[in-house]
């Protein structure tokens, strides 16, 4: 027995590899404050029906993915497989349609999905994504695919490419639902077996099948292009024109079709090549009548999410390294009882001037605490030792170039600032 480790499909993320995720989050949360959006927090638990009506029943994530059960006081409760649902909710319940709009949030945090893990899939994984509601100006849509651009591209990512498509309204969905299911009726037995089960309750997800028996029977599939209401159409070619005029290329997919019922109108995936099948980093779209799914008041809205697990993985096969972590300024190092304490002082006063510092507690030999200094990547030694405390003194020893002096610790205690930003050779 080696103890207990952590669920299959979860994944500890250390120091070392946190400050990645850091990095990463500093640049979603500048860039969507750059662009009017604010931070939403929803619980990662909400009754189950949110995600039953709000996802609809024969998607993916409801068919076999959610983290359900049953509370102690009975009721049904689901970990947050995703977090447009949520942030709709908070909207519909804190009547955020009563402020300005569009109300432009933003969220990121983990997700939850019954998976069977994989390179790139996990049953806790993270997401983040914004949510523009109250707007149905394809202007919104183009914003949000920009939010996602400019994230991404602030992050390193190089040769991003958007597909874009339409999946229509309540208006003419349902005619090429039926357009859909009269060319797939004669050739269902060649389709996969999920495939078969999509055909009555959600044919258009058949459209995303990966399997390639599915690929060959959609060769000359009709495209939804062709069933578009006028307005489904004048809105879907102003997004094309916005993204056009900002020198933005796109493709038209008529294939893309995301995997949950409720959007409408655009969607769109942010494509980074050279990662296979998953090569998708973000996916989203406008979703007009989830509010009212949700039972709420009709609310049109667009937004994204995007994973944070295959973000790192896009940019690691792009060989793109984020910043290292950031470096402690100084590590105390003492030898003897009484150093212990001046060394405590010294720690004290350096993080009260903002400096990061952290100090020796394990009574190491000089050598010792050195090496470990050098493992934690900190920039300055600062030695306290009998003798120098005999004279008052301490030793600054950078870490980078070897170099020594001794300096007053009076000047330590008072005025680091000089002895740690100073370059100690010169
Ligand atoms: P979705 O909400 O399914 O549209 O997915 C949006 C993003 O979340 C995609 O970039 C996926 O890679 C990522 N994602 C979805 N499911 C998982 C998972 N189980 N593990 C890691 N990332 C995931």
């Amino acid at each position: 027995m080696s103890g207990i480790s952590a669920p299959r499909g979860t994944k500890d993320i250390l120091p070392g590899e946190v400050e990645k995720w850091q990095y990463m989050e500093d640049i979603v949360r500048r860039v969507c404050a750059g662009y009017g959006y604010r931070e939403i927090r929803t619980p990662l638990f909400e009754h189950t029906e949110l995600f039953q009506r709000g996802i609809g029943e024969a998607t993916d994530i409801v068919e076999k993915e959610m983290y359900t059960f049953t509370d102690r006081g009975g009721r049904s409760i689901t970990l947050r497989p995703e977090g447009t649902a949520p942030v709709v909710r908070a909207y519909l319940e804190h009547k955020l349609y009563g402020s300005a709009q569009p109300v432009r949030l933003f969220y990121l945090g983990p997700m939850f999905r019954y998976e069977r893990p994989q390179a790139g899939r996990y049953r806790q994984f993270h997401q983040f994504g914004v949510e523009a509601l109250g707007s149905q100006d394809p202007l919104m849509d183009t914003e949000t695919i920009l939010v996602a651009l400019t994230i991404f591209e602030e992050l390193g990512l190089e040769n991003l490419h958007i597909e874009l498509n339409s999946m229509g309204c309540p208006q003419c969905r349902p005619r090429y639902r039926e357009g859909l299911k009269d060319y797939l009726k004669g050739r269902l037995d060649g389709l996969c077996s999920v495939c078969q089960t999509r055909y009555e309750l959600n044919p258009v997800r058949i459209l995303d099948c990966k399997e390639d028996a599915c690929r060959k029977e959609l060769e000359g599939v009709p495209e939804i292009g062709d069933y578009l209401c006028p307005e489904c159409r004048g809105h879907f070619e102003l997004v094309q024109r916005y993204l056009t005029s900002l020198g933005r290329s796109f493709s038209l997919n008529p294939r893309l079709v995301r995997g949950l019922d409720y959007y409408t109108k655009t969607v769109f995936e942010v494509i980074a090549p050279g990662m296979g099948a998953q090569n998708a980093v973000a996916g989203g779209g406008r979703y007009d009548g989830l509010a009212e799914e949700c039972g709420g008041r009709e609310t049109p809205a667009v937004g994204f999410a995007a994973g944070m697990e295959r973000l790192l993985l896009a940019l690691e096969s792009q060989g793109k390294e984020l910043p290292l972590p950031r470096e402690l300024d100084a590590f105390v190092a003492v030898v003897g009882d009484s150093a212990r304490t001046m060394g405590l002082k010294v720690a004290v006063a350096l993080r009260q001037r903002g400096f990061k510092a952290a100090m020796e507690t394990e009574g190491r030999s000089l050598r010792a605490q050195l090496k470990a200094a050098d493992r934690l990547l900190v920039k300055h030694v600062v030695i306290i030792g009998e003798e120098e405390l005999g004279r008052s003194a301490a030793i600054i020893r950078n870490m980078e170039d070897g170099g020594q002096q001794e300096v007053p610790l009076e000047q330590l205690l008072e005025a680091p600032e000089r002895l740690l930003l100073q370059k100690i050779s010169d």
